[in-house]
């Protein structure tokens, strides 16, 4: 039945906001409550569509955030000038609607037995579905060893910044690299991600590491040219552009 599974990806349901929670100042995570939702692979999107009241309608792609198994989560960073993300930072409510279709994405996705080592690096918002494999990671008790390298402005962006910090024990090494501010006493990364730091973090190309490259398409191109500089193959390298904004 599988047209049946790829008509219902690209049905426009309707979802109901169930909770927000504020992660930083500027992004909030949104809990959706999908009547009929078929379930999600770790690393995938959704399409957000919103209609206002003359009929105007504005589409928009976010990751998923949450696990496969566990309920629709998303992470939305509001652009001050942007038009839809700070009506979902801002302005919606728990009881809210919106249309949701997906998930969509068969690339940008992580399943156990993939392997590796796992190495995953976002710029900003670009560590949501990375978050989603991570969770994934630890809920299906996979021992695949796992690097995060992180970039945010300052430690006040830093999202999910609890949750990764308590990943470390469950064996995933979390590198910061903070490129605006720093808070005093600072040790981690103070810069952009550079070739430099990359050769610092990222395992030797020749234990085959399996790279998730997610963030602004600048912050991505440059990572995965940093990564193929490294001796890793291209194929070993899958990157998700968020748009030429976002951090
Ligand atoms: C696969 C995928 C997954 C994504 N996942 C996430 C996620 O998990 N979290 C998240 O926060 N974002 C995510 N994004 C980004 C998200 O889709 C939106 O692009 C983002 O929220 C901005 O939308 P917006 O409507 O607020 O801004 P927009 O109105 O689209 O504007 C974005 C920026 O472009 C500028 N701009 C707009 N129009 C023009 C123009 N004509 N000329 C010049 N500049 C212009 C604006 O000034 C603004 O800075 C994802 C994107 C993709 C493709």
């Amino acid at each position: 039945m599988e047209g049946t599974a790829v008509r219902g990806r690209l049905t426009w349901r309707t979802a109901t906001v169930g909770s927000v929670a504020d992660e930083t100042p500027r992004v909030r995570t949104l809990a959706l409550d999908v009547p009929g939702w078929p379930g999600h692979r770790a690393g995938q999107h959704v399409d957000i569509r919103l209609t206002a009241d003359d009929g105007y309608q504005a589409e928009r792609a976010y990751s998923i955030a949450s696990a496969p198994g566990e309920p629709l989560v998303l992470t939305v960073e509001r652009l001050d000038d942007g038009e839809v993300s700070p009506y979902l930072t801002e302005e919606l409510r728990p009881g809210d609607q919106l249309e949701v279709r997906g998930p969509v994405g068969g690339y940008f996705v992580w399943e156990p037995e993939f392997g590796g080592p796992l190495l995953l690096l976002a710029g900003g918002s670009g560590v949501v579905p990375l978050r989603s494999i991570l969770r994934y990671r630890s809920r299906t008790g996979s021992a695949v060893p796992a690097r995060l390298l992180y970039s945010s402005r300052s430690l006040e962006d830093v999202i999910y910044r609890a949750e990764l910090d308590g990943s470390v024990s469950d064996g995933v090494t979390v590198c910061h690299a903070l490129t605006r501010s720093q808070p005093p006493g600072w040790t981690g990364y103070a810069r952009r991600v550079d070739a430099q730091m990359l050769a610092e973090v990222a395992w030797p190309a020749a234990d085959k590491p399996l790279a998730y490259v997610c963030g602004p398409t600048s912050f991505v191109e440059s990572v995965a040219a940093g990564l193929v500089g490294l001796g890793y193959p291209a194929v070993r390298v899958r990157t998700e552009r968020f748009g030429a904004t976002g951090q």
